[in-house]
């Protein structure tokens, strides 16, 4: 890189270059966009390894002896390979595509739950869960006959850590919590989480939707049982994302769907499935999902996690402070470590209000229960206005945003 690109404000003026939906209008006014936690804008690179999978290699992947079914089986299996590096995984076995982290998360529900709860068990999940790491627990719980036990959270939006421990025993039989809060942006000491779990025996599941996009993860080094997260989150593709699993753990699930790939010999009499990672990917899989997550990967990886952190921590201050200073808006949120992300309300406004009016100046941001529906009853509130930023956001935008949000004040309090 040259010199001159040191400076943080050249950086981000090219870094921003990379995302062309970054650069247009809305409602008139030049876009600010706030909803990375929702799903993040892709780079160039992102669009281009997609498109240019389609335009030249597409083909079904595992089946063909012609060059383009190689081509394209090749470029797939390449992807897994890097994603599993990126992740620090320690083989390419161990990463099993799925659409997302809700399917990541109910395959986990699906094959370890219906093999492995029985009932009386317990399964600990937070407060603060996203609904698709509670929903899938409790279809598990309802079919086993176990019971789900949830670590409360406090009012700034930690995790109740003592009670966590004391929820612990020889009845739990997995932990399934999120690596990062979405509706709030808590970072949860998911290293004590672990080290807890384990200590009691008891395998860990983190929903890292929110994780991935803002700091570099080593599932290895975590120690982590199951890792889950989705590639849109991520500037890559939708409908497509992660499941990273212990080997072992993996090779005991019995499969999640039946169908083409996952099997090795079928027969009426019966059917052999196939080896890790296949065993769990039944039909034709996301081809280009998988190619522009790990191209998603490697412009991450480019802009590297020292910027972002520089970056979104600059952001998360700049934004608390802008905020905080508007008359009648309170902060949803206060843990002490916390990703780039500020949930807020004004006065008694209606978020969805909120939303809209932000929406006239061109601020996309996102309003309601954030899909954490027990998170939002545990505060005493209805939802919240949630601005998520990302490594390409600017101070510029949060003052857009905070004048935006002085002149909703001013319409509805
Ligand atoms: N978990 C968390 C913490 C999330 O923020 C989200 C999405 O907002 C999900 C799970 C679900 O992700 P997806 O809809 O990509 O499957």
């Amino acid at each position: 890189m040259s010199t001159h690109l040191h400076s943080p404000s050249l950086r981000l003026e090219k870094v921003r270059g990379d995302f062309p939906a970054l650069h247009q209008s809305v409602n008139g006014r030049p876009l600010v966009y706030l909803d990375n936690a929702a799903t993040a804008q892709k780079p160039e690179a992102v669009i281009e390894a997609v498109s240019s999978y389609y335009r030249t290699d597409n083909s079904n992947v595992h089946r063909g002896v012609h060059t383009l079914s190689q081509r394209a089986t090749d470029a797939f299996e390449a992807a897994r390979a890097n994603i599993a590096r990126y992740i620090g995984a320690s083989s390419p076995k161990e990463v099993i595509f799925t659409r997302g982290t809700t399917e990541a998360i109910n395959l986990v529900a699906f094959c370890f739950g219906g093999t492995r709860f029985k009932k009386g068990d317990e399964v600990i999940v937070s407060e603060m869960e996203h609904h698709s790491n509670i929903v899938p627990w409790q279809m598990a719980c309802e079919r086993s006959g176990a019971v789900l036990r949830v670590i409360p959270v406090t009012d700034s939006g930690e995790l109740q850590m003592e009670a966590f421990r004391a929820l612990l025993s020889e009845r739990t039989k997995l932990v399934a919590v999120t690596h990062i809060s979405n509706s709030l942006g808590t970072i949860n000491p998911v290293e004590e989480i672990i080290s807890a779990a384990h200590e009691h025996g008891v395998p860990v599941l983190l929903d890292g939707a929110q994780a991935l996009p803002h700091c570099s993860i080593d599932v290895t080094a975590l120690d982590v049982d199951f890792y889950c997260f989705s590639s849109h989150k991520m500037f890559g593709p939708t409908g497509f994302g992660v499941l990273f699993g212990k080997e072992h753990w993996l090779e005991q699930l019995p499969p999640y769907q039946g169908g083409g790939d996952m099997i090795k010999v079928v027969d009426f009499a019966g059917t052999t499935y196939n080896d890790l990672p296949h065993k769990f990917e039944a039909g034709t899989p996301h081809i280009a999902g998988a190619i522009g997550l790990s191209a998603a990967m490697d412009y991450v990886s480019g802009v590297g996690f020292e910027f972002i952190a520089n970056q979104e921590k600059d952001l998360l201050l700049y934004a608390t402070g802008r905020l905080k200073a508007i008359d009648g808006l309170v902060i949803v949120g206060n843990a002490k470590h916390k990703a780039a992300v500020v949930s807020f309300n004004l006065g008694s406004a209606h978020p969805y209000d909120v939303g809209t009016i932000l929406d006239k100046f061109g601020i996309g941001v996102r309003t309601g229960h954030h899909c954490t529906q027990p998170l939002m009853k545990r505060l005493g509130i209805p939802g919240t206005v949630r601005a998520s930023f990302s490594f390409y956001n600017s101070r510029a935008e949060i003052d857009q945003l905070e004048l935006a949000v002085r002149k909703a004040a001013a319409m509805l309090l």
